[in-house]
């Protein structure tokens, strides 16, 4: 069921957004080469303690989920596109890094994330990225009142596909409100003009994510979290929890 929310509500989640871009402004800051991926996820912690928040991450368990989530944030690297456990890695000069962040503050959820290179990255790297970065603006400017949810999985799917790049639609942007997970999903692909229309008091998660190497294929490794790229290509991925209002949309996850 879709639940909309209140002007008061969407306020109290654009509180956690502002915890939730902290927290990846200071993985960004923190990941150099040599830091380990364990490292960034201890300095997550301090930020969202120091704001009073806490990680919607943190023992999560979907019915996939062999393990609950054992992390505040999630850390993927290269071939990893979603879900990476930190782990004891060690960032190196030129790696492709996707960090995701949640926060609840107060009850409410705010979810978010970022790819960078570490060092200087390649240009293939820096196109990946970009691509992800116009997806997620493209699918953000969709989503105003009176369009429908096939609208943003269009607008984020075209520039996908335009770049070459690989589409899963197993795992998308979603509801977001009092948990991480709420109705409605969208994937990042779709049709335009179709599924729930938009209205003002939607606030969703929109995520972008695409596969350098144009197979659409992806799979969870053993840990049975992390999700990598089938043919082993890189990956990337940008999201922001945004809210539908008579005004248009508005970002929730803006330092
Ligand atoms: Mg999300």
């Amino acid at each position: 069921m879709v639940e909309l929310k209140t002007p008061g509500e969407i306020e109290a989640i654009r509180a956690a957004g502002t915890v939730v871009a902290e927290v990846l402004g200071t993985a960004r800051a923190h990941a150099a080469a040599g830091i380990t991926l364990k490292e960034l996820d201890e300095a997550a912690r301090d930020i969202l303690k120091k704001a009073g928040a806490t990680s919607p991450f943190l023992n999560y368990r979907p019915r996939f989920a062999p393990i609950p989530y054992p992390a505040v944030i999630c850390t993927s690297v290269n071939d990893a596109a979603l879900h990476g456990i930190p782990n004891g890695y060690r960032l190196a000069p030129g790696d492709l890094l996707s960090v995701d962040a949640g926060a609840t503050l107060d009850g409410w959820v705010a979810d978010a994330a970022v790819s960078f290179t570490v060092g200087e990255g390649s240009e293939d790297d820096a196109r990946l990225i970009a691509a992800c970065e116009d997806a997620l603006r493209a699918g953000i400017a969709a989503a105003t009142p009176g369009g429908r949810l096939g609208d943003i999985s269009a607008a984020i799917g075209a520039v996908g596909r335009k770049g070459g790049y690989g589409i899963s639609t197993d795992l998308g942007g979603h509801g977001v409100g009092r948990t991480m997970h709420e109705d409605p999903h969208i994937p990042n692909r779709g049709k335009a003009r179709r599924g729930l229309k938009l209205q003002p008091g939607l606030v969703i998660a929109i995520e972008p994510w695409f596969m350098a190497g144009g197979n659409d294929d992806c799979y969870a490794d053993d840990d049975g979290w992390t999700i990598r790229t089938g043919d082993g290509s890189r990956a990337a991925h940008v999201e922001h929890t945004i809210a539908v209002t008579a005004d248009g949309p508005v970002i929730m996850t803006l330092p």
